[in-house]
């Protein structure tokens, strides 16, 4: 009861505020005021605030920013990732579901004994904290600066081990078709 009087009596407090003469006046050169005094502060720098194009032109990012993630290969082509969900058991937002599976010598994808055969994040559930990157013992989860990540539909932010797996072919090096067959003593 205490508590919704004390509701009540704020509210007619306020409405009283309001209505009182001068008041929506005082708040109006108050707000025109801090306006103004800022406006002047950009006039008297000697580069005021830039406008950026977006997205003809992007603005420099901090250096420790983390967005979109990637799956990366050594230089040799084998991927990173052995498959140890050690970023599935990090993540707090449970968003990464890992299934690993066995290399063979006719089909070798990363150096160690298992492979991730399928790697997906569920990019909606995500919240960026990067506790994944950090807990990889490989450096195969990272994420890197793509910020732009908006899509139409709730089934697309499901990101597969294709869509995260950095192609062989941005490193310069053997065709994905041959990754199966590199010699394990290549590996790092
Ligand atoms: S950045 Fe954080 S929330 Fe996103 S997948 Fe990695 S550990 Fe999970
Ligand atoms: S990304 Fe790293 S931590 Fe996650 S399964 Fe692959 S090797 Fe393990």
């Amino acid at each position: 009861m205490g508590f919704l009087s004390g509701i009540t009596r704020r509210i007619n407090e306020t409405k009283q505020a309001a209505m009182e003469p001068g008041l929506g006046a005082k708040a109006l050169a108050t707000g025109f005021g801090i306006t103004f005094k800022h406006y002047l502060q950009q006039q008297v720098k000697a580069r005021p605030t830039e406008t950026i194009q977006y997205p003809e032109e992007r603005r420099e990012q901090f250096p420790r920013t983390r967005w979109r993630h990637v799956l990366t290969r050594y230089e040799n082509g084998l991927e990173k990732c052995i498959g140890c969900s050690l970023c599935a058991g990090a993540c707090p937002a449970r968003c990464i579901y890992v299934q690993a599976a066995e290399n063979s010598d006719d089909q070798r994808y990363s150096p160690g004994e298992r492979y991730a055969v399928k790697y997906e994040i569920n990019m909606i559930r995500c919240i960026f904290c990067g506790f994944c990157q950090d807990a990889c013992p490989t450096g195969a989860i990272v994420l890197r600066k793509d910020f732009e990540l908006a899509d139409y539909h709730r089934d697309d932010f499901l990101y597969t081990k294709e869509m995260l797996l950095e192609p062989a072919s941005i490193l310069g090096l053997i065709p994905l078709e041959a990754i199966g067959t590199v010699d394990r003593s290549e590996a790092h």
